[in-house]
C-alpha cells in the first residue's frame, strides 16, 4: 500500500490574469466567437503532429475550444478521434473511458472525485471524518442522508420538539443540481422515509449583499493526486438571489428566489439584474466582491485563508479514493511524475453573517455557460489557465511510450494504493502540522 507519507500537499493559488489579453470579441457576439473557435478546430481534419490537439466532442461549452485556441491548441469535435492529446468531457467519465486512454493522453477528470461531488457521498465522507475530527470539519452544515439516516433524523427532530426549538431544513435530491428538486421544510418528520435525498440544516443567517443572499463559486484546479496539487483560481463568481432576504418563516419557505442563489433559478425572475458591471447586478465577480469587503472593513486575507482551508480539507476526503482509482485505472504513476488527469471543480461556498465560509457542494462539471461577458471572461481564463497548468506537451507521447517499455520490462515498481481512513487522517495530520509550522513562522516573524 502506498503511504501518503510519501506524498506532500502543494497548495498554490493560480492567477487568472483574467482574460486581459482576451482574444475573441465579447458582448452579444461572445458565444458566437467561441462557436467560431470550435468550428475552426473542426477544420483541422488532418492536424499536423506539432500541434497539441484537444478533443471537445464531449463538451457542450464553446468556451473550451475558445480557451484552447488562445493557447494555440487545435480543437477537434470528432467523437471518433482517438489520438488527441487532451479530452474534455462535461459529465462524469465511466471507468472504461479512463482505461481506454493512451498513456500520453490527458483527461479533465479524476476517477474517484465523485466521493466529494455527489451530495450523498460528500455528506457521508464528512460524517465519517467528523467522528474523529469534529472541529476540523465544522464547515459543512449538519446533514442526514436519506433513506439510511431517517431514524436518526427523526430522533433529532423529536429532540428539537421537546426543546421547543424550531429549525429549518433544506432537502436536496442525492444527484440533483441547479437547484432542481430542492425545498425547505420545518417539519422534516414529514419527509417520506423512502426519499432519496439529503436533509441539511438550513443556514438561516447568511451574509447579505445589498440585502440579498449570495453564494460564491470558487474554481479549484487539481493537477495531480500524488502529490495532491490543489490550485485556487483568484477570481470566481458571486451569485445573488433576486428577492430580498428575510429569515425562514411559515410564509416564505416556498420563495425559492429568496432562499436559493442558483443562477438557473433566479434568471427566470423578473427582478434578475443583468447589470454587466463587475460589482453590480445579480451576478458579480468574486474579485470585485473581495475588494468591496476590504473597503467595508472586512478581513479579506483571513477569509481567503479560511476558504483555502476548507477546500483542502474537502479534497482530503476524496484523496484516498482518487489515489486508489488512479492506480486501478492507470496501473500506478509513471516515472516522469506527470498526471494524466486534471480537474476543475466548482466549490459552492456560502458565507454566514459572521463571514464564516461553509461548503455547500462541490461540482465536478461546473457550468461553463457564458450568458454574460463576465462569465465569458472568467470561465475562459479558468479553462485556459487549467490547460496551461495541466502541463500538456507534445513530448509526452514519446516520454510515456519509453516509460511503458520500461514498465513492461519490469523496471518500475508500481503498487496499488488502497483507500483507508488511515491515509485520509494521515494527510489531514500533515496539513495540521503544516499549518502549525506556518503559524509558528508568522509568530516568529512578528516577534
Ligand atoms: P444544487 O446542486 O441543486 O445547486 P446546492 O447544494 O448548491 O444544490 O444548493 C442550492 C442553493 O441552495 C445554494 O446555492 C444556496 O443558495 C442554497 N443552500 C443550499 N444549502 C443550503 C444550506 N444548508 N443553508 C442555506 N442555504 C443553502
Amino acid at each position: 500500500m502506498n503511504s501518503p507519507s510519501s506524498s506532500f500537499l502543494v497548495f498554490v493559488t493560480f492567477n487568472s490574469s483574467c482574460a486581459a489579453d482576451f482574444r475573441f470579441s465579447v458582448g452579444a457576439s461572445g458565444e458566437m466567437a467561441a462557436r467560431g473557435a470550435k468550428t475552426a478546430g473542426r477544420r483541422f481534419g488532418k492536424i499536423s503532429t506539432d500541434v497539441i490537439r484537444i478533443n471537445v466532442a464531449g463538451t457542450r461549452y464553446y468556451v473550451v475550444a475558445n480557451a484552447a485556441a488562445e493557447l494555440g491548441m487545435a480543437a477537434s469535435s470528432d467523437d471518433g478521434a482517438t489520438d488527441c492529446n487532451v479530452y474534455w468531457i462535461d459529465g462524469p467519465v465511466p471507468l472504461e473511458r479512463y482505461l481506454e486512454l493512451r498513456s500520453y493522453q490527458k483527461i479533465n477528470h479524476f476517477p474517484g472525485m465523485g466521493e466529494i461531488s455527489r451530495k450523498d457521498a460528500l455528506a457521508r465522507n464528512i460524517q465519517r471524518m467528523r467522528k474523529e475530527n469534529r472541529r476540523e470539519y465544522n464547515f459543512y452544515p449538519g446533514t442526514w442522508v436519506l433513506p439510511a439516516d431517517h431514524g436518526v433524523l427523526s430522533q433529532h427532530t423529536a429532540r428539537l420538539r421537546r426543546r421547543r426549538q424550531r429549525k429549518t431544513f433544506i432537502v436536496k435530491p442525492h444527484h440533483g443540481s441547479m437547484g432542481n428538486g430542492i425545498y425547505l421544510t420545518q417539519s422534516p418528520d414529514a419527509i417520506l422515509p423512502s426519499e432519496k435525498a439529503i436533509v441539511q440544516e438550513y443556514l438561516d443567517k447568511p451574509f447579505l449583499l445589498d440585502g440579498f443572499k449570495c453564494d460564491l463559486r470558487i474554481y479549484v484546479l487539481v493537477t495531480s493526486c500524488k502529490p495532491l496539487r490543489i490550485l485556487v483560481f483568484k477570481d470566481g463568481l458571486v451569485r445573488l438571489s433576486t428577492e430580498r432576504y428575510s429569515p425562514p418563516s411559515d410564509f416564505n419557505l416556498e420563495q425559492m428566489c429568496m432562499h436559493l442563489t442558483n443562477y438557473s433559478i433566479n434568471r427566470h425572475s423578473a427582478s434578475f439584474d443583468t447589470d454587466e458591471r463587475d460589482d453590480r447586478g445579480s451576478k458579480r465577480t468574486l474579485s470585485s466582491f473581495m475588494v468591496w469587503l476590504h473597503k467595508t472593513g472586512h478581513n479579506v486575507v483571513e477569509l481567503w485563508a479560511k476558504i483555502h482551508d476548507i477546500i483542502v480539507k474537502t479534497l482530503i476526503l476524496a484523496y484516498p479514493h482518487i489515489l486508489h482509482s488512479c492506480t486501478v485505472s492507470r496501473h500506478g504513476h509513471l516515472p516522469n511524475g506527470k498526471s494524466q488527469f486534471f480537474e476543475i471543480l466548482g466549490f459552492d461556498v456560502l458565507l454566514d453573517h459572521t463571514l464564516q465560509p461553509w461548503v455547500l457542494e462541490v461540482n465536478r462539471s461546473p457550468s461553463f455557460g457564458t450568458d454574460a461577458d463576465l462569465d465569458l471572461h472568467i470561465k475562459t481564463a479558468v479553462i485556459r489557465d487549467a490547460l496551461k497548468l495541466a502541463n500538456i506537451s507534445l513530448s509526452d507521447k514519446l516520454t510515456e511510450e519509453a516509460c511503458q517499455r520500461q514498465a513492461s520490462r519490469g523496471d518500475l515498481n508500481l503498487t496499488p494504493a488502497t483507500p483507508t481512513p488511515d491515509n485520509t487522517t494521515s494527510l489531514l495530520n500533515k496539513l495540521m502540522l503544516q499549518q502549525r509550522k506556518q503559524a509558528g513562522e508568522l509568530q516568529r516573524r512578528s516577534d
